[in-house]
């Protein structure tokens, strides 16, 4: 891969890292505590908190899977290894890259996984 290539898919992972963790950020500030009024609180926003809860914490699963895949595709990047398949070690696709520049699967490899 050219090295203005790779400096470009760099860049791009480096912006969705920041992304996801300015909004783990804001997630966590807003999943603090709330002071919650007892006799206010009936049985269904109880259940809204809980689906709301749920939700978050499958939110907050995504991003740090996310996040995980981008620091290891960074850390290929730094390795040499970027742009290469996990599996089968044949490059992947640049288009591919293009369109989630954290992929670790080539395109034969990850049809063949579902
Ligand atoms: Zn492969």
């Amino acid at each position: 891969m050219e090295l203005s290539q790779l400096n470009h898919f760099k860049q791009q992972l480096i912006s969705q890292r920041d992304t996801l963790m300015a909004s783990q950020q804001m997630a966590q500030s807003a999943s603090e505590p709330v002071e919650l009024d007892q006799s206010s609180v009936g049985r269904v926003s109880r259940v809204d908190a809980m689906q709301a809860q749920s939700m978050s914490v499958e939110a907050t699963r995504l991003r740090q899977q996310q996040l995980r895949k981008i620091t290891m595709a960074l850390a290929s990047i730094e390795s040499g290894d970027y742009g290469h398949c996990q599996r089968c070690d044949e490059e992947i696709d640049p288009r591919r890259l293009a369109i989630d520049p954290a992929v670790t699967e080539c395109v034969p490899c990850a049809t063949q996984q579902e």
